[in-house]
């Protein structure tokens, strides 16, 4: 007999990008930050350490104010995360019965299909219309939840305000989770429209922008009613201390944030126009990442294995229409410049077609 859930015997794991701790490699594979978190950040988390012997604050609370305070949001819309995908874990446990469908876009995040097939979930994928634009016709009724990541990855794209609303208000039987961990790379956010309509749901995550993947930090913004369900499936001790206060003492220091984003934008801004010089298209991205097209699968591959022995990591996906894409993190200005280096360097080499 095995005892193991059919959905789950049937399910491929999530695969993340490849973790490398080397110092010598050029990590610009998992849009973590190439950039230090707030100093205030670690300080709070060295002085947090002393404490370590007592449970956490069950509810996060100094965090969840501060929050409350930058994001200008009343601390009872605000549920703390173990990272944000155990807050996307929590939005499945909590709205989704077996059976159910949940409904996402190709190419977009890949995790939220994982987290369907947990809970034995209908998994839907709808395409985008032309560049990565929301179909002007979308009609998800009967869906129970729908995932948007604003800025999208794996490809930058930036959805303007008109085009999160004709979301939103596609989903009339179920939550429109806008996913904005890369939302500090383009300014732009859906919090306010918590305000209008009751089936937001505002996803954001510490580890890129702020620079603190490590210590796995999600925030949730939601109507109260929600978060009270959801607190019922939440771990109750699930942000360690030492989390708890390295993402409040990140949060106060905005200035820290707007500095480090200033930087990556630039960098950004810069890699974009001298890939296209190199005859590349690489889309326009909000985010801390761009992804570039290459024209065949083969070529990418070959760039993306070339990279990799001169130990600049950068993240290939075998995927339906992207498969001729690598994307790039944006890192420092010296990674940047690495990267560019030997990609051209790289492209040189290539047989004359
Ligand atoms: C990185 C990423 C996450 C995961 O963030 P964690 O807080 O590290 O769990 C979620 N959504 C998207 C779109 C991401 O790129």
């Amino acid at each position: 007999m095995n005892p193991v859930r059919k959905c789950i015997l049937s399910m491929t794991g999530y695969v993340p990008g490849e973790s490398a701790d080397s110092t010598k490699i050029v990590k610009l594979n998992q849009n973590e930050s190439r950039f230090p978190p707030s100093p205030r950040a670690i300080k709070a988390v060295e002085a947090a350490a002393s404490a370590l012997a007592l449970y956490p604050d069950s509810s996060s609370r100094k965090l969840r104010e501060a929050a409350s305070s930058v994001y200008g949001v009343p601390a009872g819309q605000v549920m703390a995360g173990n990272g944000s995908d155990e807050i996307l874990r929590i939005l499945f446990q909590c709205c989704c019965d077996p059976g159910d469908e949940a409904v996402a876009f190709h190419p977009s995040y890949t995790y939220y299909s994982t987290l369907a097939a947990m809970q034995d979930v209908r998994y839907r994928l709808v395409n985008f219309e032309g560049e990565y634009r929301i179909p002007k016709h979308l009609d998800l009724r009967g869906a129970k939840i729908v995932f948007l990541p604003n800025p999208n990855a794996p490809t930058g794209t930036v959805f303007p305000e008109s085009e999160v609303r004709r979301l939103i208000e596609a989903v009339p039987d179920g939550l429109a989770v806008i996913d904005e961990a890369y939302a500090d790379f383009s300014g732009q956010t859906s919090i306010p429209l918590l305000k209008e309509y009751e089936n937001v749901v505002v996803v954001r995550t510490f580890s890129k922008s702020y620079g603190l993947a490590g210590l796995r930090i999600g925030l949730c913004f939601a109507r109260e009613g929600l978060l009270e369900q959801m607190e019922k499936v939440r771990d109750y001790y699930n942000l360690d201390r030492l989390a708890q206060a390295g993402a409040e003492a990140a949060l106060l220091d905005q200035d820290w944030l707007k500095l480090i984003c200033s930087r990556v934008i630039a960098s950004r801004e810069k890699l974009i126009g001298q890939l296209r010089e190199l005859g590349l298209t690489a889309y326009d991205s909000g985010a801390n990442f761009i992804l570039v097209r290459f024209g065949s699968p083969e070529r990418a591959r070959r760039v993306f294995e070339r990279l990799r022995a001169r130990s600049v990591l950068v993240r290939y996906f075998n995927s339906r229409g992207i498969d001729d894409c690598i994307r790039v993190t944006i890192g420092t200005e010296t990674d940047m410049d690495v990267f560019h280096k030997e990609l051209e360097h790289i492209i040189k080499e290539e047989p004359a077609s």
